[in-house]
């Protein structure tokens, strides 16, 4: 992806290497224990819309991972970036790379969603990301690196655990800056929903049904995400900022996430009832839709 002269956003902020707990009680937000927190790390990696969903899946029988240990560093963020197997980077950058690939994607979704807002007669008003490393705090609860990378309504910001990048490159076999940038893109995707009342919606919609239909509102949720950060590849491919393979890279990196996906590898079998995201065939599916169309109407996966 050709992102070195994509804008940067004033909307990053930057907590890694921060206090995250700030010297204040532990409790509120995520109460839960060691194996709880393992199924955590898989339930979140499929991109959760807040944590409070995911203890949600959780009291819904959520799949069982092996423990996972933290990767030790993110892999590079170069513009030609394929990481390489042991690749890492000689000395550290006077610039942090990791922000300032977040930094680039997030402000070309901030000019492409402000445009495709203004063609509606409406407003975009930008979330922030937060980049932190091993926790920090959210308006929907604690967030860790377990966590992965989710959208908290409440606040309106982005939480991205940078070490993630290098977990979807080596855990899910989704290398590459593309399949970074359609990541940044999902969460994104969640706040456009935010923006358009979709999320709220759902929420009311939610509280009616039953944990199935929950999980059946989730997937539509989390697909119509896909679907909006295609919207945002597709004015990406549009402006001529994708390289080659960089389409395969983001097919492979929606196809690694799907529930199907996750499951199988996670406990070798897979539980459509649970599914909270989608498979691998659906996320890919409207993944599709929106880089391919570039038009949000063609996002309705709740018809
Ligand atoms: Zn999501």
């Amino acid at each position: 992806m050709r992102w070195g002269d994509f804008r940067r956003s004033d909307n990053v902020e930057d907590r890694t290497g921060a206090d995250p707990g700030g010297g204040s009680p532990r409790g509120g937000g995520m109460r839960l224990g060691g194996g709880a927190l393992v199924v955590i790390v898989i339930a979140s990696l499929i991109f959760g819309v807040n944590p409070l969903e995911m203890i949600g899946a959780l009291e819904s029988g959520g799949p069982v991972a092996p423990p996972e240990t933290r990767p030790q560093a993110a892999p590079g963020y170069g513009p030609q970036n394929t990481p390489a197997p042991g690749q890492t980077h000689a000395a550290p950058a006077a610039k942090d790379p990791a922000k300032d690939f977040a930094a680039a994607v997030l402000g070309d979704t901030e000019d492409v969603w402000k445009a495709v807002f203004q063609a509606m007669g409406t407003r975009y008003e930008p979330p922030r990301l937060v980049l932190f490393s091993d926790r920090t705090k959210s308006a929907c609860g604690r967030a860790s690196a377990a966590t992965g990378p989710f959208y908290c309504s409440a606040d309106r910001e982005l939480y991205l655990d940078t070490a993630f990048f290098g977990e979807l490159s080596r855990r899910f076999g989704a290398p590459g800056d593309f399949a970074q940038a359609y990541v940044i893109a999902h969460e994104v995707g969640h706040h456009v929903q935010n923006l358009t009342g979709t999320m709220a919606k759902v929420d009311r919609q939610m509280q009616q049904l039953d944990a199935r239909g929950r999980n059946a509102l989730s997937v539509r949720l989390e697909l119509q995400a896909d679907c909006y950060a295609g919207i945002w590849g597709y004015f990406a491919q549009r402006r001529n900022k994708l390289e080659v393979g960089d389409l395969e890279e983001g097919f492979r990196a929606a196809a690694a996430v799907g529930d199907d996906a996750i499951q199988k590898q996670a406990q070798g079998y897979v539980v459509p009832e649970s599914f909270t995201h989608g498979s691998a065939e659906q996320r890919l599916k409207w993944f599709r839709t929106g880089l391919e169309s570039g038009d949000m109407r063609r996002c309705n996966t709740f018809g």
